[in-house]
């Protein structure tokens, strides 16, 4: 468990696609492409000249930090709530599930149920959990199909 990538909301960076799957896959694209030496044709080809530029910031920088670093979006309520009032995660908060969870959990099926075991249990379950998940190759994704 990183504790960098412990979202407010009760996400785990670690475990959204962007960073497990999305990231990892453009690298290995970009190495592939690369070694086959499209750098030196791509501009040629219809799309390129923007694609390569996007393509190797993705697998060299990733396209996201953290959600405590500013990645998300902007003007999550969730984030901006959650600082203001200095709580590391919602689940944590006295207020919780306030009403900027009542969409938001549909999204996320998963959470109501990560939130309780955070409530209940504490900050080393949740953490187990996330971890597992992670060795299981499980998004937060997975869990909206
Ligand atoms: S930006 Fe908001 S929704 Fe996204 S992970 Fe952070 S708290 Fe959750
Ligand atoms: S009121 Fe509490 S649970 Fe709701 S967003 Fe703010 S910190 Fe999170």
């Amino acid at each position: 468990m990183d504790e960098r990538y412990i979202c407010y909301c009760g996400l785990y960076c670690e475990n959204c696609a962007v960073k497990a799957r999305i990231q990892p896959k453009a690298k290995a694209l970009y190495e592939d492409m690369k070694a086959a030496g499209f750098e030196n044709v791509i501009h040629l080809l219809p799309g390129g000249s923007g694609f390569w530029p996007f393509l190797k910031d993705t697998a060299e920088k990733g396209t996201c930090v953290s959600c405590k670093e500013g990645s998300g979006r902007p003007d999550c309520g969730i984030r901006i709530c959650a600082k203001e009032k200095g709580i590391k995660m919602c689940a944590l908060c006295e207020s919780y599930p306030c009403n900027r969870f009542t969409e938001f959990l549909k999204n996320y099926p998963q959470l109501e149920k990560d939130n309780a075991l955070l409530r209940e249990q504490g900050l080393e379950a949740w953490s187990k959990l996330q971890d597992e998940r992670r060795t299981q190759g499980f998004v937060h994704q997975d869990a909206k199909k």
